[in-house]
């Protein structure tokens, strides 16, 4: 199997699986407990807040509070803020954000809150009002990896004393992320999305800010995120986080992007008409969603999958109609290049001959649905 899908999950490593099993069978123990059993196995909690804390450059440890994943952390920051200040009813966001905001801030408008959904970023400042509690925006998008300016976005935001909570799911592990310069108020990761399991993220919220739990109980994380904690997940995110520190240390990301550029490169060339979508754009460099002329990039995507390569589509298939999805949308793709479109993600582990296995595959199966 060739998988190039990255941007919806990632195999859990090896060295991930290594360090978190020793947690459900020798080292079990609640780390709340009060006797050595837990308290070793809190200090591999601590050890991981602080890997995680070291990946984002964040100063203090305890800024990271351990969640389920991307989509809990975004609902934790986004209503954690609001609740901590009600008078403030006014949220920004994008348009092409994941659903796990999006839906959100359709839920809060029932609740009476104002959202206004910008379509390109340089128009935050004229979209500011008094009563904005909160700005949401991404870092990096999944579906295109376009990266939005979060460095200039962020110092608006504190010259303006606002809030900024950034979706940083597709950006971690892809981009280095230095929170001592890019003054951010909160920040969500997934680790499925750099090789930890699935159901296993973190919030980090920078120090002072306020922010009420969506989940009472025990008191854990701070008070911030009760429930005992998924111990073998967490020490799973710290591994993760350490390697992927590593990795863009050590250069791995740059390979990444020479082979998804080769991939571009080859593809635009072979077939007449493609187009990379946002290819003038900052994108992460795992990320390459290609329109394909004249095609259908659910049927190029089943194809592909017969010949056991992932890949996805820019098209969600709704109740049997292919809606084009609402980030080339909002883009301004139009309907047939979105239609055509597929999205092709990199990781670490993706090979030169994958990618020339796949440019072969795509040249069989092009030939086959132009007949
Ligand atoms: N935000 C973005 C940008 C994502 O790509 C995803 C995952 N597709 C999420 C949030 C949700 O993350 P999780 O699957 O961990 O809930």
């Amino acid at each position: 199997m060739i998988y190039l899908d990255n941007n919806a999950t990632t195999r859990v490593l090896p060295e991930v699986l290594k360090a978190l099993l020793p947690f459900y069978q020798e080292m079990w123990g609640n780390p709340s407990g009060l006797y050595p059993f837990a308290a070793q196995v809190a200090k591999h909690i601590s050890q991981a807040r602080e890997n995680v804390a070291a990946l984002l450059r964040s100063q203090r440890e305890s800024e990271i509070i351990f969640t389920s994943g991307g989509t809990e952390s975004n609902n934790l920051a986004i209503r954690g803020v609001l609740q901590s200040n009600p008078d403030k009813r006014h949220i920004i966001t994008t348009q092409v954000e994941h659903p796990s905001v999006l839906m959100l801030c359709r839920q809060l408008e029932k609740e009476n809150y104002t959202v206004t959904y910008l379509s390109d970023p340089a128009e935050l400042e004229k979209a500011i009002r008094p009563d904005t509690g909160l700005i949401s925006i991404m870092w990096a998008n999944n579906e295109t990896g376009v990266l939005f300016p979060i460095e200039k976005i962020a110092g608006l935001c504190l010259a303006k004393n606002i809030l900024l909570h950034v979706d940083a799911t597709q950006a971690v592990g892809k981009i280095a992320i230095d929170l001592c310069k890019v003054p951010v108020s909160l920040l969500s990761l997934s680790g499925h999305k750099f090789h930890a399991p699935k159901g296993i993220g973190a919030l980090y919220v920078r120090r002072g800010i306020k922010l009420l739990p969506l989940v009472y109980g025990g008191g854990q994380e701070r008070g911030r995120r009760s429930g005992t904690e998924n111990v073998a997940g967490i020490v799973g995110l710290g591994e993760a986080a350490r390697l992927a520190k590593k990795r863009l240390d050590d250069g791995v990301l740059e390979n990444v992007k020479a082979l998804r550029d080769r991939l571009e490169q080859q593809i635009v060339k072979n077939f007449s008409g493609t187009k990379i979508n946002s290819q003038g754009s900052p994108r992460v460099p795992n990320t390459s969603s290609i329109a394909f002329n004249g095609l259908e990039g659910e049927s190029l995507s089943l194809l592909l999958g017969e010949e056991e390569i992932c890949v996805s589509t820019g098209s969600a298939c709704s109740a049997g109609a292919l809606e084009p999805s609402h980030v080339l949308k909002a883009m301004g793709c139009d309907s047939k290049q979105a239609r055509g479109t597929i999205r092709f993600s990199l990781s670490c582990e993706t090979t030169s001959q994958e990618i020339d296995q796949t440019l072969a595959a795509l040249e069989k199966i092009t030939k086959r649905l132009h007949g």
